[in-house]
């Protein structure tokens, strides 16, 4: 499962609960969530508090250029065909995800297919670019906000139909169209969190074109990709208080004909 957000720190957390609870002895379930929550007080929750779980396994890189195969075998493929030490599932979290080097995506490809029924795998991303669309499409993709994972019905559905509406006619759309599309953005401008929104359901839209044509066995359009990069090249330029209109234009540019 591949974690990602704008929080990272976030996100972090998020995992680690989801980490800890799958080996918690006394976790606690609860209604509409997907996850359980642990307790804190028990031995596993105990001993993962000190930094020593035997089963709960953090996978880093070795070296400057990212997390190489090297890494992966010896961090993950190897560790994982022995059996849990102790507690009930073997939990690797790989944080930084997004430097997986291709070859080191390439190499855990059976691993992430058919995983030992106690092995988990949590990545953690800044984004999901960097995967191959081979990774993507055996990996669940949740992105968290506010420390929970969103769903879609947490979002306000004029939004989401509005990047529908929007990434519909940017597919059809030449450069000087895309100038003309920017004025739809006109009455989000004043909410910074409306358009980070939007922003997000954009990246859903190009991220699932993505996945569903690996899915399928076709190579997903480099268009695809040049947008999802794009739009979180976008979402931060607006964080930083960059120029709205300049960066929204230019993103719908790249979206043309996507
Ligand atoms: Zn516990």
């Amino acid at each position: 499962m591949i974690f990602t957000g704008d929080n990272i720190g976030s996100v972090r957390q998020h995992v680690i609960q989801i980490a800890k609870g799958l080996n918690c002895l006394e976790p606690v379930r609860n209604a509409g969530t997907s996850y359980a929550t642990p307790c804190g007080q028990c031995l596993s929750c105990q001993v993962f508090e000190s930094g020593n779980h035997p089963d709960i396994i953090y996978v880093a890189g070795t070296k400057t250029s990212g997390i190489g195969v090297d890494d992966v075998r010896q961090q993950m493929i190897l560790p994982m065909s022995t059996k849990p030490f102790r507690y009930q599932y073997k939990v690797f979290i790989i944080d930084k995800a997004e430097t997986l080097t291709p070859a080191a995506q390439n190499a855990l490809l059976k691993t992430i297919e058919e995983p030992a029924p106690y092995g988990v795998f949590l990545f953690i991303a800044g984004n999901i670019t960097g995967f191959l669309p081979t990774v993507l499409s055996r990996c669940a993709v949740k992105r968290v906000q506010d420390g929970i994972v969103v769903s879609a019905a947490t979002v306000d559905p004029a939004l989401i139909n509005f990047a529908e509406k929007i990434s519909a006619e940017l597919s059809q759309a030449d450069i000087f169209k895309a100038f003309q599309i920017y004025k739809q953005f006109e009455p989000y401008k004043e909410s910074k969190d409306n358009l980070q929104e939007i922003l997000n359901q954009l990246y859903v839209i190009y991220s699932k074109k993505i996945t569903d044509a690996a899915a399928s066995g076709v190579l997903p359009q480099s268009v695809w990709l040049d947008a999802a990069k794009s739009i979180t090249k976008t979402k931060q330029i607006l964080k930083q208080n960059g120029n709205t209109q300049l960066a929204i234009e230019l993103m719908l540019v790249t979206l043309t004909k996507s």
